[in-house]
């Protein structure tokens, strides 16, 4: 059985008192969730939602790490920066760190294994393009991001990972895909992970599927066999629709 993770990514937004409020107002909506609730903020808002979700069920997040201990990374975070303030998950390899940041694969594999080193958790994003999709390379991409992002995993690395299937095309525009698709893609996406490491590890992992998820298609999305959980940008900014969205099987 694998525990469903609902898990907001909150971008770049919501100034400090913005985010007090919106958690403050969340904290008694998922107080009863039956799956992990974490809340993936932006740096300048991490010790505010610390403050916020302190003996709370919500689980707290960065979006990004830097793959160095330390040294001459203007901007840049450390994996340890992070867990001096307890911060739990980290997400690695957004496609906005894709498209606009140059990220590659190659890097996501060094901050997921700098996040594991320093016991954050790591959600990993991968998803192809639309153009990908329609040029029918889907499987391709998804396969290559499996084995270039996982590579040098160890078989315990896994158990602390987390896949957030994201097809680009579907995020912050409103387009979600079909349970079907995002159910397909989670599998070839299991599939990949057994082929390559094992049965074991690929049953355990857990995929989130993000693009556009809310209130009214959480239900059948997380109905479906390979799907784990959500990764939510929009609706995760305000406390009432993110509810909704963690409270799904209420
Ligand atoms: C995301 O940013 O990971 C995402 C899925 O965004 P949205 O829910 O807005 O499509």
């Amino acid at each position: 059985m694998r525990t469903p993770i609902i898990a907001g990514n909150w971008k770049m937004n919501l100034l400090n008192k913005d985010a007090e409020t919106m958690v403050t107002e969340l904290v008694p909506l998922v107080k009863d969730a039956d799956c992990e609730v974490v809340l993936c903020v932006p740096y300048t808002d991490l010790l505010t939602v610390r403050k916020c979700v302190r003996g709370t069920n919500i689980k707290l997040g960065a979006q990004n790490v830097h793959w160095a201990e330390s040294g001459a990374y203007t901007a840049e975070i450390s994996a340890s920066m992070l867990k001096e303030l307890r911060i739990q998950y980290v997400v690695v390899g957004h496609s906005e760190r894709r498209q606009y940041f140059g990220e590659t694969n190659e890097k996501v594999n060094l901050r997921a294994k700098a996040a594991l080193a320093s016991k954050l958790r790591p959600i990993i994003c991968i998803g192809e393009t639309l153009e990908e999709r329609e040029a029918g390379r889907m499987e391709d991409v998804l396969y290559t991001q499996v084995v270039e992002c996982l590579k040098g995993f160890k078989s315990w690395d896994f158990d602390k990972s987390i896949i957030a299937y994201e097809p680009v095309w579907a995020i912050g525009t409103g387009k979600t895909a079909s349970p079907e698709q995002a159910n397909a893609a989670c599998k070839f996406i299991r599939d990949t992970i057994k082929k390559k490491f094992s049965a074991k590890i690929a049953d355990k992992i857990r995929i989130q599927y993000g693009g556009s998820m809310k209130g009214s298609n959480v239900k059948e999305l997380m109905a479906m066999s390979e799907i784990d959980g959500g990764l939510i940008g929009g609706a995760s900014l305000k406390a009432d629709l993110f509810a909704e969205i963690v409270n799904y099987n209420k």
